[in-house]
């Protein structure tokens, strides 16, 4: 059976455009993984990291898939690694970022791995590409659609 999972992509170094297209070609040509929706590409402002950062490309797609999400998260991460991907400072700039936002209405928690990804539901630039390729998606634990989520956080935003 196969489950359907969405991903969050983003890159703030080199071809972020060349990174993220050759993310989603990846994803596609690996055994056991479909690119089923891709969103558009959005352009934004690095949060969190070290001062001085690039701003990023930011994108979301769903895959459907017969991988579970452990073995998922390898591929992810091996995709990452091709792409040359170093994790040295926390948050720091990086050529390509793939997290494993939702897979099916799964909840996960293991030392490598937690679905829903834990900082989905504050991150406008995780949420905005998420909303154009699966709005109706629920997010376990909050009971909540991915548009609901958008809007409370567009909501929050400080007016005038
Ligand atoms: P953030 O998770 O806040 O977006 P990040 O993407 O920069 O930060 P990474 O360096 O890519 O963080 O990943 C750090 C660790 O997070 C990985 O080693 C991985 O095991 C773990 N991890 C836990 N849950 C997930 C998930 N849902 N998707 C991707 N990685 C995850
Ligand atoms: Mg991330
Ligand atoms: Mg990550």
């Amino acid at each position: 059976m196969a489950s359907t999972a969405l991903i969050g992509l983003g890159s703030n170094l080199g071809d972020r455009r060349v990174w993220l297209n050759g993310a989603i070609a990846a994803l596609d040509a690996s055994p056991g993984l479909r690119v089923i929706r891709v969103s558009s590409f959005r352009e934004t402002e690095p949060v969190g990291g070290p001062d001085g950062q690039g701003p990023y490309l930011n994108a979301a797609v769903a895959v459907e898939t017969t991988l579970d999400p452990a073995k998922l998260l390898r591929t992810l991460q091996s995709i990452e690694n091709r792409a040359g991907r170093t994790r040295s400072v926390r948050w720091g700039e990086r050529t390509l970022d793939l997290d494993l936002l939702l897979f099916d209405d799964a909840i996960v928690e293991s030392e490598e791995l937690t679905i829903p990804h834990p900082r989905m539901t504050e991150r406008r630039f995780v949420l905005e590409p998420l909303a154009e390729i699966a709005p109706e998606a629920i997010v376990p634990r909050t009971g909540r659609s991915v548009s609901e989520l958008l809007s409370d956080l567009i909501g929050d935003r400080p007016t005038g």
